[in-house]
């Protein structure tokens, strides 16, 4: 994708930028527990406060479905980011209004401007002209430095960039950058796919099937494959709902030779009990929890060969020690064979939180924190932050 970066931006000193930021972080009893989203957009908020523009800073927390909840109120994160950026940061308890206009219009060179969550405001979710036209009013130029919310049709999102000269933040950019690494990938590039929610995997499936060398297909998501061949996959977790979506992965019954399923998985016997056995020895009682030793060789050897690895979505219920074992050497393998070897890039809530405890992140080349949008992204689907 063409990028328009915010170094492109020239002489905004004394211009009021608006920044659609993603500081959706996770908050206990009015405390932030884990700042990196704030952090990641650093260095786009601190690269325009050095060239002297004036920031207005737009961002949802949670899903409060366009009613003021006070419990998702953006006032933590104010204190918490001008701690971050070592000054104060203005905030306001209304996204549009008199106070937010006032606010606005005293802002100064350098200064920071928060404007209260956006979603308590039923035009962000309905994508409406007239909201994003208030916040337009706000600024002289857009920055969108949001790319996990790049894949939904909101205000703040898709209305708003028609509205002001749009330009792109410095962690979408690099999101973006990677990603296309992906699409355009130097071969053979193995996509390794697990996790529970296949709705949100199958397009991207498909997109990349055309370009992969391999797909191996683990977790939750392969017992759906199983299912659709007609084996024995006992108590496990089927999305029955999604099954004949799978019929495009198959030919006279055989399953397309690029998905490789896993030949042993790790299941909770009827007696509670983690044990080892080929896929074709899964009884009724019996939930599949991991992919198998041999499955983890297999998967393995192809990691091993790649020159681009693509990762989302969990080998198994790595949650239990028991079931996690699959998932952790997935994830040693492709940290051994990327930054230097291949480009290796993982995404997803649960597979970074899975990579992070192996504590080897800092092998893989990049790691997208999009998780939906990454996955539309890569799926080809549309995204109205971007197209
Ligand atoms: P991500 O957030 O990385 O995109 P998903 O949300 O799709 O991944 O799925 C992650 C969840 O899938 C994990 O919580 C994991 O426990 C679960 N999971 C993976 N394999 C299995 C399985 N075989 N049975 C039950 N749950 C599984
Ligand atoms: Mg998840």
């Amino acid at each position: 994708m063409k990028l328009k970066p915010i170094h492109n931006l020239k002489n905004i000193q004394g211009q009021r930028v608006l920044v659609r930021v993603d500081f959706n972080v996770p908050l206990k009893d009015g405390k932030i527990i884990d700042d990196y989203r704030l952090q990641a957009a650093l260095p786009t908020l601190e690269y325009l406060l050095s060239s002297g523009a004036r920031l207005i800073l737009l961002t949802h927390l949670g899903d409060p479905q366009g009613k003021a909840v006070p419990d998702l109120s953006l006032k933590p994160i104010a204190n918490h980011l001008g701690g971050l950026l070592k000054r104060p940061v203005i905030f306001v308890k209304e996204t549009v209004g008199y106070q937010a206009d006032a606010a606005v219009n005293s802002l100064k060179d350098g200064e920071v401007l928060l404007l209260e969550n956006l979603r308590f405001n039923q035009g962000e979710y309905q994508d409406d002209l007239k909201f994003a036209k208030r916040l337009a009013a706000y600024g002289n130029f857009y920055v969108n430095e949001a790319f996990s919310v790049c894949h939904r049709k909101q205000a703040s999102i898709s209305a708003l960039r028609r509205l002001l000269p749009a330009y792109h933040g410095l962690q979408l950019s690099g999101e973006i950058k990677a990603l296309d690494k992906i699409l355009k990938p130097e071969l053979p590039l193995v996509v390794v796919m697990g996790g529970a929610k296949i709705s949100t995997k199958l397009p991207l499936i498909k997109k990349l099937k055309s370009s992969a060398d391999k797909i191996l297909v683990g977790g939750a998501l392969a017992n759906n494959f199983f299912k659709h061949l007609d084996w024995e996959v006992g108590k496990s977790l089927v999305d029955n709902d999604e099954l004949s979506k799978l019929e495009i992965f198959f030919k006279n019954g055989k399953i397309d030779d690029k998905i490789i399923l896993p030949l042993d998985v790790v299941v909770k016997n009827e007696s509670g009990q983690a044990q080892v056995l080929p896929v074709k020895n899964i009884k009724k009682t019996d939930t599949v929890l991991d992919i198998g030793p041999e499955t983890i060789r297999l998967f393995s050897n192809y990691i091993k060969e790649a020159q681009t690895i693509v990762w989302n979505g969990p080998m198994g219920y790595f949650e239990e020690h028991s079931y996690s074992f699959g998932t952790l050497n997935v994830a040693m393998a492709i940290a051994a064979r990327s930054t230097g070897h291949a480009f290796g890039l993982v995404g997803g809530g649960e597979t970074v939180a899975a990579l992070q405890q192996t504590k080897m992140e800092e092998y893989v080349d990049f790691i997208s924190t999009g998780g939906g949008a990454m996955l539309s992204y890569l799926g080809g689907e549309k995204m109205p932050g971007l197209d």
